[in-house]
């Protein structure tokens, strides 16, 4: 079933009149004697629009008929308005692939595999074997050479019999040869057989831009940007630069190396601040220390955890001490049980007593066991007791 308006870019609005209508779910749903919105298929997406001011939700084929789905229901006469700015983007990028896969067919012998049109760039996957930006350079300027000759696309309907005389690309078994057959061709570079909507002549892609590539199992993933989508590219990464050099102070093309003296400068910080950070542990150590129990309680706030972790290995690892020391978060706490080696307290089996009356999670060896769980006055009162006892044996 092939709608002849999709052969004209341009023909965006239409009158018709109602033939059937039904409600699903608060949506209503209508078939019209005549349409002109594209329905997703080949790739390309459905058109958007309006049917008497109503948004088009959604258009599907069932059984032969186009249903436009609404929020309200639609009353005769009916007008059809096409969104031709959207319908323009995709048409654009869909004709920009119909030409540069030519070229990468025919002139480099790879397939294609896979076109995607994206919202910020599009994609194709064409099966080269080998593929490098000199040679995406060569295939940009013969599509951009093409669209300054404004070559025009013509749509025909042929009979198998010269279609089969134009084409010598493999449609595949699946391909059903007794539909109506629509050709799509650029005269001398293309002729291909597609239902979907092209722009009328190539200079209405305006221009097309390769911006990358990868290597996948098949060939080669290339990303680019034609038409409305390439000026669009240009804004969105310029707003960005521009943001970031002025944040940064700097000019945009110097951005990179402004992020990389950037990172350098946060890694000497951020080694300077550990050493900072261990000094201020070795003094807090000292005083912690100072105290003659062998056997210490301490409680600790507004310190991370790694921190209260590392002044806890800091006090057993140079002093002939055992701790029992909880860091409150909020509702919850973190408890570590430490000892110098000297000692021959078991700091897994104390945690272990703990964890179990209080539901703590975690565990640990002899030199160092913790663990966390909620907070509680109980908690604390219960490794005071404990440390008392340690230091009475
Ligand atoms: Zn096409």
């Amino acid at each position: 079933m092939l709608n002849k308006h999709y052969d004209n870019l341009f023909d965006v609005e239409l009158d018709t009149t109602i033939k059937k209508t039904k409600t699903i779910e608060h949506q209503v749903h209508t078939v019209f004697n005549d349409t002109i919105f594209y329905v997703k298929s080949g790739g390309m997406e459905s058109d958007r629009g309006w049917i008497n001011n109503e948004e088009l939700i959604d258009i599907y084929v069932e059984d032969q008929e186009v249903w436009h789905v609404t929020s309200n229901p639609i009353e005769n006469p009916v007008h059809m308005q096409v969104d031709f700015n959207y319908r323009l983007f995709k048409s654009q990028i869909h004709s920009a692939q119909h030409l540069m896969c030519t070229i990468m067919n025919t002139d480099y012998h790879a397939k294609t595999i896979m076109f995607k049109t994206g919202e910020i760039e599009s994609e194709i996957e064409m099966g080269f074997e080998s593929l490098n930006r000199e040679i995406l350079n060569e295939i940009e300027r013969k599509c951009n050479q093409h669209i300054r000759e404004d070559v025009p696309i013509i749509i025909a309907y042929p009979t198998k019999e010269e279609a089969l005389k134009n084409i010598w690309e493999d449609y595949g078994d699946d391909f059903d040869w007794d539909t109506q057959l629509r050709s799509v061709s650029i005269p001398g570079i293309d002729y291909d057989l597609c239902a979907c909507i092209h722009v009328p002549s190539l200079r209405f892609i305006q221009g097309i831009k390769f911006l990358g590539y990868e290597k996948t199992t098949r060939g080669f993933k290339i990303s680019f940007v034609a038409g409305t989508q390439l000026f669009d590219y240009i804004q969105k990464h310029y707003d960005v630069f521009h943001e970031a050099s002025k944040s940064l102070a700097i000019a945009q093309l110097e951005i990179n190396d402004s992020i990389q003296k950037l990172f350098q400068e946060k890694k000497e910080l951020t080694s300077s601040l550990n050493d900072y950070k261990q000094k201020y542990f070795d003094y807090l150590a000292k005083d912690i220390a100072s105290d003659p129990s062998t056997y210490i309680f301490k409680e600790f706030t507004d310190m991370d955890i790694k921190s209260f972790q590392q002044c806890c290995s800091t006090i057993t690892n140079h002093y002939e001490k055992g701790i029992i020391f909880i860091l409150k978060l909020d509702e919850k706490c973190h408890v570590v049980v430490s000892k110098n080696k000297a000692l021959p307290l078991l700091a897994n089996e104390v945690f272990k007593g703990i964890a179990t009356t209080f539901e703590l999670k975690g565990g640990g060896n002899p030199g160092i066991s913790q663990g966390g769980g909620m907070y509680s006055n109980e908690l604390v009162e219960h490794c005071k007791q404990l440390i008392v006892k340690m230091n009475e044996d």
